[in-house]
């Protein structure tokens, strides 16, 4: 069977070798291809029309039709831009092989509110948190620094705390906690004032520039996990599909250092970044290192992503005792409080 990963690749191959209008369909299509819900073939198996999926027209059925009747000789390779990514259908078809696995999955920490560049309020994620019977979510809106996001600073951030404890207030089922997204620069450091940052239940952060150099980064990340302000290394590499292919590092140095100093890195599951990818698993699974799940959902209905997280933490064969979503709230908070501490020792 050609798996919606392969269709991925084989249109975006495509796009490479058309010209005009097409190239930008073929690529729309390939990206899409990791959204699609379900397998092409469960569609074409069932007589139904393939432009029931995202970015097929029937220019685009026509060529997806050729390649189910003449299946290409080999699996599509792609190359290391669009290497190791997961189509949803595809993790699904995984995650219903071991049921047990997500069940135990207990909330999602990295998604983004009005308060930055997301489209859904924070009652609305909570909304969507809880129909997926989250136990808890981590609101991680842009901080500062990013303007082009639409970072908020430290006043804002106490505002959103304020409406965090009023929707809270009002629910019973899914606890909203107070995080962000802090933007680290190239040295690892912050932008945010700490003290603030100390008030929140977890803090996630990330690198958002200077991330096509070609040179090692090993440094950049060994100093943002000795930054005592983050417990969490959001989207680690910096890749995106077929458009970036994120940082150089000595991996295992860099699991190594997260795993002494207890702290987690991120799969950010955004289907275009899946990053940390299977092979970087792999290598944070040797070195012991905690793993978190976080959508980068922008708008509720994408918190559906986690299952390409999912699907890669199972994969790459991460204990559930090392996914700190797997962890109940008492538990995941007694983790932040003793990484802040021994943070605080060696400050
Ligand atoms: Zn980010």
């Amino acid at each position: 069977m050609v798996s919606n990963s392969d269709f991925a690749e084989l249109l975006a191959q495509e796009a490479e070798s058309e010209s005009g209008i097409l190239v930008r369909a073929y690529r729309r299509a390939a990206r899409s291809a990791f959204l699609w819900p379900e397998e092409v073939a469960t569609l074409i198996e069932q007589n139904r029309p393939l432009s029931e999926l995202r970015s097929i027209g029937p220019f685009i059925t026509k060529r997806i039709l050729r390649w189910i009747d003449k299946a290409p000789k080999t699996k599509p390779r792609p190359p290391a831009i669009r290497r190791d990514f997961i189509a949803l259908a595809d993790a699904r078809v995984l995650l219903a092989k071991d049921p047990d696995w997500q069940k135990q999955l207990r909330g999602d920490l990295q998604m983004h509110t009005r308060w930055s560049d997301g489209s859904g309020t924070l009652a609305e994620m909570a909304e969507a948190a809880s129909a997926r019977n989250y136990e808890y979510i981590g609101i991680t809106d842009h901080s500062k620094g990013l303007k082009i996001a639409g970072g908020i600073d430290e006043r804002a951030l106490g505002r959103q705390a304020a409406e965090i404890e009023r929707v809270n207030r009002r629910r019973d089922s899914t606890t909203l906690l107070k995080s962000i997204e802090l933007n680290l620069n190239p040295r690892g450091e912050g932008d945010m004032d700490p003290k603030t940052l100390a008030k929140l239940d977890v803090v996630l952060g990330s690198f958002h520039s200077v991330l096509r150099v070609k040179h090692d980064q090993t440094q950049r990340y060994v100093a943002a996990l000795r930054n005592p302000d983050i417990q969490i290394l959001g989207h680690p590499r910096g890749r995106i599909y077929n458009y970036r292919l994120g940082l150089k590092a000595d991996w295992p140095r860099v699991f190594a250092q997260a795993a002494m100093l207890d702290k987690a890195v991120e799969i950010d599951c955004y289907p275009d970044r899946q990053d940390l990818n299977l092979s970087l698993l792999k290598l944070a699974r040797a070195e012991g290192t905690r793993v978190s799940l976080g959508t980068d959902a922008h708008h509720s209905w994408q918190l559906e992503f986690i299952e390409l997280g999912l699907a890669a933490a199972l994969k790459a064969k991460i204990p559930a005792d090392r996914i700190i979503n797997f962890l109940p709230l008492d538990e995941l908070q007694r983790w932040v409080a003793k990484v802040r501490k021994r943070g605080k020792r060696s400050r």
